[in-house]
């Protein structure tokens, strides 16, 4: 019988657990064998609170009961983010995960609005947005529960405490096989032929061989940098906020279902409801402003009692050169960086286990599945980069030195060339895939106030009278599907009482 392929993952936090998880779900038991190990001596970062819609299917793959995770990891629902500040002081937007209206006879929803507020005033455009709407209301329902095609306008995603999430997946994973070992690497051991690793030993004295290395030691990077060396690219020059203090305070009800992301002189702070306490964090540039004020900022702008002490945390924003070297991948904070602002760190882990199954080596020759993986990667994390530094530079904000930098700062061609095609006509830069689409860019572009110079011709057949009667009869309809929707906190406690009922 051919012997299994054996993977070892290096790590105990989010991303290990989400990993072995995913593998143990996915992978024929017969073929692999998956070890973890886990450090006891060295903590996890578990800031991650705030996630993607993506994380839904992820958990939907590895078979997670939606109410027993939510029940879990005390988490709340998320249908996007609000931004304070960013525009200008005293703006205020909201980026949701959803769209802006629907095309009318072929022309882009924003387009027509463009025409009919130019004339004769539509309000904002999120008045035409279900999420949006319901964000404003606090109100939540699992898209599509009513029969309402409107209802399928959204999606969400989950705020939750990552410190609860891994032992939750870590539960999983052993059911399925996963076998951990405690111990913290203290070597890596190459194999003289190829380099890449051959075994790793560990601080008591135990020797672990594998075919394949996960490394998801976080920003150390033990075996992908400390032992393989595959580089970092920083983008500090484009993404200058590195450090940050988090400190958690007491719940507040109703739970806001989304996000908040309050500009402040030198980076921003974030907002995060879960059930049992509120998540906070300013993100700073230490260039630009020192720790003391750092807190003192947090501290005044958090609404309720404090429950624990803030904890100060370093980072560098960039990617590891190779996500694949050698028979390793790198992944989670081992495989770079994308600052919080819009919850996407946790997303490339999902992203990085997807493509390593999809191209998952079956011959010694790796070199190329290695090249495709890197590509991906170094693509989806540019594309996020470039969304990211949009917000910090459509900006037009000029009372710090800050704002002054980031706003004047030379940008990546990749985004000049997608702000220079929007600032024309309205016109958004199409992906074919990737983690924000349009109506992510076009809620940045317009919240932020950046005004294309002209109208876009494909709106301009369009007739007056028509269109804000089908403005109108738009905002009946959301006004009508929020009238039959339940508030936040009514709905989870719905959905929480299911798992109690089936225990
Ligand atoms: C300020 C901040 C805010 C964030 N906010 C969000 C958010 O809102 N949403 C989001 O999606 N993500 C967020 N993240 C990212 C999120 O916290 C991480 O992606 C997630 O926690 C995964 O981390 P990790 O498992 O890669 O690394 P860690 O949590 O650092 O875990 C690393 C693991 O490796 C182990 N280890 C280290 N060295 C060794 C060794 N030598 N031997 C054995 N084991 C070792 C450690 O014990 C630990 O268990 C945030 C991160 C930061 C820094």
């Amino acid at each position: 019988m051919k012997a299994k392929r054996r993977i070892v993952i290096v790590g105990g936090g989010t991303a290990d657990w989400m990993a072995a998880a995913a593998l143990s779900a996915m992978l024929p038991r017969q073929g692999f064998s998956i070890n973890l190990v886990k450090s006891e001596q060295i903590g996890i970062i578990g800031v991650g609170e705030a996630t993607l819609p993506h994380l839904r299917h992820f958990n939907d793959t590895i078979g997670i009961q939606e109410a027993e995770f939510v029940q879990a990891t005390s988490a709340t629902m998320k249908l996007g983010i609000e931004f304070v500040n960013w525009g200008d002081i005293g703006d205020r937007y909201i980026h949701p995960f959803g769209t802006f209206g629907h095309a009318i006879q072929g022309v882009k929803f924003h387009q027509a609005w463009r025409k009919l507020n130019a004339d004769a005033g539509a309000g904002e455009i999120g008045k035409y947005s279900l999420p949006v709407r319901m964000f404003q209301a606090g109100k939540f329902d699992i898209p599509g529960s009513i029969y309402r095609s409107i209802t399928l306008s959204y999606g969400y995603a989950y705020h939750f405490d990552a410190n609860r999430y891994a032992p939750f997946l870590r539960q999983i994973s052993e059911r399925r096989g996963v076998v951990r070992t405690e111990g913290d690497v203290n070597v890596v051991i190459p194999n003289p032929e190829n380099g890449e690793i051959h075994s790793i030993l560990l601080d008591n004295g135990a020797q672990l061989e594998g075919d394949f290395f996960i490394d998801c030691t976080g920003f150390r990077g033990v075996l992908i940098e400390q032992a393989l060396e595959a580089g970092y690219e920083d983008w500090f020059h484009w993404l200058p906020c590195d450090r940050t203090i988090a400190v958690p305070s007491a719940a507040s009800i109703p739970t806001p279902p989304n996000t908040r992301a309050t500009a402040h002189a030198a980076g921003w702070q974030w907002r995060i409801p879960l059930q049992h306490r509120m998540g906070n964090g300013h993100v700073y540039a230490s260039g630009f402003m020192d720790e003391d004020e750092a807190e003192s900022i947090l501290r005044a702008n958090i609404e309720g009692e404090l429950i624990a002490e803030p904890r100060p945390l370093r980072f560098t924003t960039g990617r590891r050169k190779q996500f694949w070297a050698k028979n390793c991948i790198s992944v989670g904070l081992a495989s770079g960086f994308l600052e919080p602002l819009e919850s996407t760190s946790i997303h490339p882990t999902q992203l990085a286990i997807t493509n390593f199954i999809e191209l998952l080596p079956v011959t010694s020759d790796m070199s190329r599945e290695r090249d495709e993986y890197n590509t991906i990667m170094a693509r989806e994390f540019e594309r996020v980069r470039d969304f990211l530094i949009l917000h910090y530079h459509v900006t037009r904000r000029q009372d710090s030195e800050f704002w002054n930098y980031v706003r004047t700062m030379e940008i990546p061609a990749s985004l000049q060339e997608k702000i220079d095609l929007y600032s024309a006509r309205g016109r958004v830069a199409r992906y074919q895939q990737g983690l924000f689409l349009e109506p992510s860019w076009l809620a940045v572009y317009l919240g932020q106030g950046l005004v294309p110079g002209q109208p876009d011709p494909s709106a301009a057949p369009l007739d007056l009278a028509d269109l804000a009667s089908q403005f109108k009869a738009l905002d009946q309809d959301i006004t009508a599907a929020l009238a039959s929707m339940p508030g936040h906190d009514h709905r989870l406690a719905e959905m929480l009482e299911t798992v109690s009922h089936t225990q």
